[in-house]
């Protein structure tokens, strides 16, 4: 298979989509991030390899296909577009670029501008003899394309003559028989599809190529003229109001009935206008690219107007230098060649797509009211709309949309704020845990060694306490020493409780009045009110209760001794979703903001020496973390900003399920 004529080079696009804005037709699909060029939709008109700056886009090479014409047996003759004065600017005398080409292999060079002179007479005709009828001028390969491709209703005003090439080929034909073989050399690669009349098709920057490769340079000793027919003012033909000048017209309004127009998006829209009605009036004369001379297949750095001078000097030179007789008598004689053309209509217009689809699409990118489309045609696409249009009919992604993309990158980055802000909370969480999980291994070793001779202590001084007499002095020692014992144990207790394996073993259990056993094994003075406020919806959940029974005697005992004047402990019970949230508030002193940051720390206590141990709320803190819980914790001591006291808040799954 043939490769198509412009083609994207891989992962070479780094996604500007310069080439969308620039596509007349926008045949140019995104896929994953790359532009890909569909070829069935594509004109040929070049813009898009003139503008990629990456390389990404490219066309069909020819020069190996010439190469091997070159080799055969055949005659070969190039047929020069009048285009080259502006390509080779710097060789001075056209006669040293013939010269070169022969050097090449080529047996001939014929100038491409006696077709357009042919050509031009043809023109002369049709305008002058319309019968009503107005025509677009077919000159152009890439007009053509966008003529049967996109108005196929308008084909049959494509003006029915031949190219330039075309006519030239069928010139040299007449001229050197059938067997030549010819290949055109010229500024514009559309030229390599337009017909299968010319055997091959060489681009000026190809052949420049060539050139240096092959070490080929212009050599003053060496200059050759062109093989007859030679040209007259056809040469004249690519720059734009060529045709116009070879033809004696004029597009002055007032005169004249031919509308000029070249270069994108100019001739687009002269063709709207003659589909709306301008066909009953004007001829158009359209070039896709402004004129030739800017063709793609040209050399990209060269300036537009000193090519235009560049031809200009060039026609002057020949039209100094010509035979008037004997180019009279070759446009007579050729002029007689059958130098028509048919073309035919190939519609490539997608489907598109419905209203609803396309509102679907605008939804997604954000763009629901008027003042949401921007279009600030950074996609590519000249309206938000049109950008939508062509998603629904997937040669379009959402990432094209700057607005958009930038929305994204906004949300992105708030995601990563908050999941950073997770990531600390968790990283915090675990050094508690581990901080605990230490402090258990220590606690756990020194409350085993301190069990044992405890027991002993408690063990004897209970005997001699027992066998004293009740009026022996020594027995309020002994007494001192069993309740500092028991007061040791205690704390072992505490201190193996804390280190426990990590193990919760639920059951179902009614909380509510497990709360209620609860505050009743603490110890509660008078001057405290207690309420427990039950508003679960079923009051059974699952706990481990020996843990569970630790955490809320230790959050009221807190409680209480929070409140040494007296006061009021509240409990609430409350579903929170799948959860159960527990808490338990006193109207205490509150907890300092110093100290809010230690409290589930080992051994952090307030308390006076041998009043606490400073142990409860970091049992707790491990006994709720294991029923997969939080603690939270709200306090205030400042009289000022209302009633002192504080919450603690556990929640926990209400079911079995880990
Ligand atoms: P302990 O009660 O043995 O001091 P905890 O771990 O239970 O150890 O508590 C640690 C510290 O937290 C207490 O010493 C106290 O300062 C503070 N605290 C805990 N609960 C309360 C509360 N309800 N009101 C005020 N302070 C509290
Ligand atoms: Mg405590």
């Amino acid at each position: 298979m043939k490769q198509s004529l412009v083609y994207t080079v891989k992962n070479k696009c780094r996604v500007c989509f310069t080439c969308v804005r620039e596509c007349p037709v926008k045949a140019i699909k995104m896929v994953n991030g790359q532009a890909e060029v569909m070829a069935e939709r594509c004109i040929g008109c070049g813009n898009c390899v003139k503008v990629c700056s990456q390389g990404a886009k490219a066309y069909r090479k020819s020069v190996q296909a010439v190469f091997d014409l070159i080799d055969s047996s055949h005659e070969v003759v190039a047929a020069l577009a009048p285009s080259f004065p502006a390509e080779f600017d710097y060789i001075k005398d056209y006669r040293l670029l013939v010269a070169m080409l022969h050097k090449l292999g080529f047996d001939k060079v014929i100038e491409v501008a006696f077709g357009a002179d042919l050509v031009a007479e043809k023109y002369k005709k049709l305008v002058n003899n319309q019968g009503g009828k107005h025509y677009i001028t077919s000159d152009c390969p890439a007009i053509v394309n966008y003529v049967t491709k996109y108005h196929p209703d308008l084909v049959d005003h494509l003006a029915p003559i031949a190219s330039p090439m075309v006519a030239t080929k069928r010139v040299i034909h007449e001229k050197y028989g059938e067997d030549v073989k010819i290949v055109f050399i010229g500024p514009c690669f559309a030229k390599k599809e337009e017909s299968d009349e010319i055997d091959e098709a060489l681009t000026f920057g190809e052949l420049s190529e060539i050139f240096s490769a092959k070490g080929i340079k212009a050599d003053e000793k060496d200059k050759k003229d062109f093989d007859p027919p030679f040209s007259g003012k056809g040469a004249i033909f690519p720059v734009s109001r060529g045709l116009m000048q070879t033809i004696d017209k004029t597009d002055d309004i007032a005169e004249g009935n031919i509308i000029v127009a070249e270069g994108r998006p100019d001739f687009k829209d002269a063709i709207r206008e003659f589909e709306n009605g301008l066909k009953n009036t004007h001829h158009l004369e359209l070039l896709c690219c402004d004129g030739c001379i800017m063709g793609p297949g040209m050399s990209k750095a060269g300036k537009r107007y000193i090519r235009r001078t560049e031809i200009g000097q060039y026609v002057q030179q020949k039209l100094n230098r010509i035979d008037i007789e004997q180019w009279k008598k070759d446009v007579a004689t050729f002029g007689s060649l059958d130098l028509s053309q048919h073309f035919e209509a190939e519609s490539v217009e997608l489907e598109k797509p419905g209203e609803e689809k396309i509102r679907e699409v605008l939804f997604q990118l954000g763009k629901v009211k008027p003042e949401d489309h921007l279009n600030c045609g950074a996609c590519g696409y000249d309206t938000c709309y049109e950008h939508a249009v062509a998603m629904a009919e997937g040669i379009a992604e959402s990432e094209m949309c700057l607005p958009y993309t930038i929305e994204k990158l906004h949300n992105s980055i708030n995601n990563l704020n908050l999941s950073n802000e997770k990531l600390a909370n968790a990283r915090e969480a675990l050094k508690q845990s581990e901080k605990l999980a230490s402090m258990g291994q220590l606690s756990a070793g020194i409350a085993h060694e301190l069990n044992n001779p405890l027991g002993v202590i408690t063990m004897y001084s209970n005997i001699l306490k027992d066998e004293a007499k009740t009026d022996d002095p020594i027995r309020e020692d002994l007494e001192l020493i069993v309740e500092q014992a028991d007061r040791c144990k205690g704390i072992v207790g505490g201190l193996l409780n804390f280190a426990r394996k990590n193990q919760v073993k639920k059951t179902e259990t009614n909380l509510y009045q497990f709360a209620k056993r609860s505050v009743e094994s603490v110890i509660i003075p008078a001057n405290i009110e207690v309420e427990i406020h039950n508003e679960l919806e079923s009051p059974n959940v699952a706990i481990d209760k020996d843990q569970m029974m630790q955490v809320l005697t230790n959050l009221e005992k807190n409680a209480v001794e929070a409140m040494p004047g007296g006061g009021k402990l509240e409990i609430f019970l409350r579903d929170q979703q799948q959860m159960i949230e527990v808490t338990v508030k006193d109207s205490g002193i509150g907890i300092p903001e110093e100290n809010k940051d230690k409290l589930f720390t080992p051994f952090f206590t307030t308390k006076a020496l041998g009043k606490g141990t400073g142990l409860g709320l970091s049992l707790i803190y491990g006994i709720v973390k294991m029923h997969r819980g939080k603690i939270m914790v709200d306090s205030n001591t400042d009289i000022a900003k209302g009633p002192t006291g504080t919450e603690f808040k556990i929640v926990f799954p209400r079911t079995f399920e880990e």
